[in-house]
């Protein structure tokens, strides 16, 4: 089926922001919601237990794996994928209300999924986060002290993967810094001018 020039419009307002495990995407994604509040920002579904301060309905809606499934079934993601033991999601209601009504939606998602929206959303443009250097993205991983060292392992796996996908992406920005990351970010977003504030 082909997209409509209405779908190619509202899609162009979807951004997805993807790249490797440790690379900073949720540092980026905290100070965007912190500094840049126009900006709408998906919440993720996922199975993987919370984090010491993470939030249910804020930081992610942590389901079991049942429930996860059965959303699946129910076609209720936009895309989904299995990330080092757990599965994640995209909610698709709320990503098609934010785009229904001509506002921007920012995803942060890792590969598979930034695979699948491009895919299906052929007009979203893909940002790929990536760090400076491999041995910054390490000592990264390694340092954040949330994750024992098989987990850890896991993420290192698949951020040679991830790190190796760059081509695919229409837009890479380094992050140097977190500041200057988000706010390369928020200018692919397009500024509040150009865009309908909340
Ligand atoms: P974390 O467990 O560190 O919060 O996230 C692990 C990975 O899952 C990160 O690379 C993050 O970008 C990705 N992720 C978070 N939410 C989603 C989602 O809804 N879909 C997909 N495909 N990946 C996600």
């Amino acid at each position: 089926m082909h997209a409509t020039a209405q779908d190619a419009g509202a899609a162009s307002r979807l951004t997805v922001l993807s790249g490797p495990s440790g690379v900073g995407k949720g540092s980026v994604k905290a100070l965007i919601q912190e500094r840049y509040p126009w900006v709408w920002l998906s919440v993720s579904a996922t199975t993987r237990s919370p984090r010491p301060g993470e939030i249910d309905g804020i930081d992610y809606h942590y389901k079991s794996v049942p429930e996860f499934e059965s959303q699946i079934q129910r076609g209720e993601f936009l895309e989904w994928a299995a990330f080092a033991g757990n599965m994640y999601g995209t909610p698709r209601g709320p990503v098609e209300q934010k785009l229904a009504s001509g506002l921007p939606a920012l995803l942060e998602i890792e590969l598979q999924g930034a695979r699948q929206v491009r895919e299906t959303m052929p007009g979203a443009q893909l940002v790929f986060l990536a760090p400076p250097s491999w041995d910054e993205l390490v000592r990264r991983l390694t340092g954040r002290g949330t994750e024992d060292s098989a987990a850890i392992e896991r993420r290192l796996e698949r951020a040679r993967e991830e790190l190796a996908s760059e081509a695919e992406f229409d837009h890479t920005i380094v992050n140097v810094s977190v500041e200057q990351a988000a706010a390369e970010l928020v200018e692919l977003l397009g500024s509040p001018a150009t865009s309908k504030q909340v």
